[in-house]
């Protein structure tokens, strides 16, 4: 080797020396001092302290416990935190339009939906961001096409995204003409179940794949034929060591999805009231429940901005991307593609539906919270007018207005969602060796959900930033 070159090897070995000794000076190590702090598990720590080291809480406390000398100090002296928001039922393929779901109204002539699912699978960023921006640190995305799977790798080392965790494609016993509108021709989001055989060969195949869980949209437990059928795809999962995700609406089925052990239960019952042997079944089988209570309400908001109303986005920090604004700002440019006569008669109709319905997810959903049953939040975002991030703001005042303690709902939307998700172990709770995924607020969550709102400041994985700031591109 020449001399030369030893000579610059020395001063690159010195010089990264150099930045080795700036890093640590600088210190990798926040200490988030001041704030009241709801833990996520239900505790509440009034001027506390959350020590970050790199990704992780090193220490939580109160004002006693030590602080490293060497750390950066953040004053959030009356403010609140609690852990980064889960929001347990999202769809990445869904565009909160009619575009990607084709069978509630079908503009395909202006948006083909071959073109927006190629948009979708290669722009999940604007939700990425949507999400951490309103405070939504982790997303499940219960049901969709298999590269939703992927997301599941892609984001969890990525500070711009939520972690995310994905079912893949769905099965059905739906007919294929049923759910031809929604499978392109590579790609299915949705997998008729055909036979035992068939069943078992999808859960297979998305078990490989890495899916965290296996959906079935809805049940048929009047069918004997589905019921054989549906038990060797619930097999399947046991053996796969994968888990039962179900869309049950009505009592019957919800109960044989718990009989065949589905540990999410991803909407409520909404056709009676729940009974005893449910509540019973829910609490044994330790299954969560995500009631998503806006999301019809979503459908009628959006079927009236078609008609000319004004879609109404509470975004103060401007998270929706402007594709997504723009959508629904102009809903009524669609209109063309509508018996405007019809789907007005239509709309009145499903608004006193869904009048009737709402309340009955109500009760049914304080039915279960007096029981102690596992409850999570879950939008079903990307459905029509179901907008991926702030949506979980109305599902949280939703719940409330059900009679769930704002207490209660920090809970829910934090660690039962990461229970959801089987990601506990890493985040749900502030607690020491959890990641640092939290969010800071200028308003106390625990007097009034409303509060989560007043979100300040989001911080994923360590890196604090402000909710109102766009990432930069
Ligand atoms: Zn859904």
């Amino acid at each position: 080797m020449k001399k030369q070159q030893i000579t610059l090897l020395v001063l690159l070995a010195f010089l990264v020396t150099q930045c080795n000794i700036v890093q640590s000076q600088e210190s990798n190590i926040q200490v988030l001092k001041g704030a009241t702090i709801h833990d996520g598990d239900g505790n509440s720590i009034s001027n506390g302290i959350i020590i970050v080291k790199d990704d992780r809480i090193e220490a939580i406390g109160g004002p006693g416990i030590d602080v490293p000398p060497n750390g950066q100090v953040i004053d959030l002296s009356g403010k609140f935190i609690t852990p980064g928001l889960v929001d347990a039922h999202v769809h990445f393929f869904q565009t909160a339009f009619f575009d990607s779901r084709p069978d509630a109204g079908d503009v395909r002539d202006t948006l083909s939906y071959i073109e927006v699912q190629a948009y979708q699978r290669n722009n999940p960023e604007r939700y990425f961001e949507a999400y951490l921006r309103s405070g939504i640190t982790a997303v499940y995305d219960v049901g969709g096409f298999n590269w939703s799977i992927d997301l599941q790798k892609t984001a969890e080392n990525n500070l711009n995204a939520p972690h995310v965790a994905a079912a893949g494609a769905l099965i059905t016993p739906a007919s294929e003409e049923r759910i031809s509108t929604f499978n392109t021709p590579n790609e299915k989001t949705m997998q008729h179940l055909a036979s035992e055989e068939q069943g078992r060969k999808v859960v297979q195949e998305n078990s490989l794949n890495g899916s965290t869980g296996i959906k079935i949209w809805s049940m048929r437990p009047d069918d004997p034929a589905f019921i054989k059928k549906i038990r060797a795809v619930a097999d399947e999962v046991e053996k796969q060591d994968n888990k039962l995700i179900v869309h049950s609406t009505a009592l019957d089925q919800a109960k044989l999805a718990l009989e065949l052990n589905a540990k999410l239960l991803v909407h409520s019952v909404q056709n009676v009231e729940v009974d005893q042997e449910f509540i019973d079944l829910m609490k044994s089988n330790g299954t969560v429940y995500t009631p998503t209570l806006i999301v019809g309400r979503g459908y009628y908001n959006t079927y009236r901005a078609i008609l000319g109303e004004e879609f109404i986005m509470n975004d103060p920090n401007n998270t929706i991307d402007a594709k997504t604004r723009n959508m629904l700002e102009n809903a009524s440019l669609f209109q063309k593609f509508f018996n405007v006569g019809s789907l007005e008669n239509s709309v009145a109709r499903f608004e006193s539906i869904l009048d009737q319905r709402e309340k009955l997810m109500a009760i049914n959903l304080k039915k279960l919270y007096d029981a102690g049953a596992l409850i999570a939040v879950g939008t079903d975002a990307g459905n029509p007018g179901t907008v991926h991030g702030i949506s979980i703001y109305d599902e949280m005042e939703a719940m409330q207005r059900a009679g769930i303690s704002a207490k209660d709902l920090i809970v829910m939307a934090t660690k039962n969602g990461a229970v959801a998700m089987d990601r506990s172990n890493d985040f749900g709770t502030l607690a020491t060796g959890k990641m640092a995924d939290l969010i800071v607020l200028e308003s106390d969550p625990a007097e009034d959900i409303k509060n989560m709102r007043s979100i300040s400041h989001v911080m994923r994985g360590g890196l604090l930033r402000k909710a109102s700031e766009p990432f930069e591109k």
